[in-house]
């Protein structure tokens, strides 16, 4: 197989080996270098499927300085693959700088398509799809993760995140903070692995499985929240309505409004028309 000279961004599986495809195992088999973000972890995979192609390490703290070096080898006629320890390169994983390098010294960048975590999650969710925004893993601190649901909270796309295990509870405990207890979530656990599961429901109750089931805090994980909806076109959830009826036994129908979306993360004018349509 005569390659064209380029860097070639080349998916790997993310749990089941079956899921690389057969242009993947001919572009490793023919580049002259592979980067890998950790040469070890990849060498597994390359020999199971009897790729001796040599190898090169790229990762976070090296990919500046490695790019000038994978640009001389373009220049010398030689393609050369990026892969990342799974799934699809720059996804959660190294590669911008080095892909912005090779497109700015005027080098073909060419991208196989394959597994990627958050869209084979998301396939399978069942939350709208036409919509969606990919935000990565949420941050490690409390405040953090508050600070940036709460910048999502309105945001009417399915929402994604990645997610590790031993941070799982805080983020959910999160979610359902910065969210409502009421936001329907889904959680997809090892993907295409032995132990896949998904778990589907508000956020409350996907939390209290997951607490109740260590099981549910191994391994990998993709999050997906739905996004923000307006009361009128799903229907008011009956928890809201109990708690708009209460406060306007003591408040006028704007404030008890305002009051009952702030606590519900729902919009108040959709509370209101409910209201006013009722005769609270
Ligand atoms: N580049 C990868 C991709 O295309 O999906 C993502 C790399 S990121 C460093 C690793 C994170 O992806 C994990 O912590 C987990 O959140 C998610 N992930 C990877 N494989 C997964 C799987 N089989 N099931 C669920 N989530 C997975």
């Amino acid at each position: 197989m005569d390659l064209a000279v380029a860097l070639y961004i080349v998916p790997t599986p993310i749990g089941n080996l079956g899921d690389i495809s057969s242009r993947a195992i001919d572009v490793l088999n023919n580049v002259k270098l592979i980067a890998c973000e950790d040469t070890r972890h990849s060498g597994i995979l390359l020999s199971h499927f009897g790729i001796e192609t040599r190898k090169t390490a790229l990762h976070d703290h090296n990919e500046r300085d490695r790019a000038d070096w994978i640009i001389q080898k373009l220049s010398n006629g030689e393609a050369v693959a990026l892969i990342s320890d799974a799934g699809t390169p720059l996804i959660s994983d190294p590669g911008y700088h080095l892909v912005s390098a090779v497109r700015n010294a005027g080098y073909k960048v060419i991208p196989l398509p394959g597994a990627c975590a958050a869209i084979t999650a998301l396939s399978a969710s069942g939350l709208p799809s036409d919509r969606f925004t990919f935000e990565g893993f949420l941050p490690s601190k409390e405040k953090g993760r508050i600070d940036k649901l709460t910048e999502l909270k309105e945001d009417p796309r399915t929402l994604i995140f990645y997610e590790s295990p031993h941070r799982i509870v805080h983020s959910l405990e999160s979610i359902l903070t910065a969210l409502g207890e009421d936001r329907v979530i889904v959680m997809a656990r090892e993907v295409t692995k032995t132990f896949e599961t998904f778990l589907c429901g508000t956020v409350k109750e996907v939390l209290e499985q997951v607490k109740a089931d260590p099981n549910q805090q191994k391994g990998e994980i993709v999050l997906m929240c739905h996004g923000y909806r307006l009361a009128e076109d799903e229907g008011i959830p009956t928890v809201v309505i109990n708690t708009l009826k209460l406060l306007c036994e003591e408040l006028p129908l704007k404030k008890a409004s305002a009051l009952a979306g702030q606590i519900h993360g729902m919009k108040k004018n959709a509370l209101y028309k409910y209201g006013l349509e009722n005769g609270l």
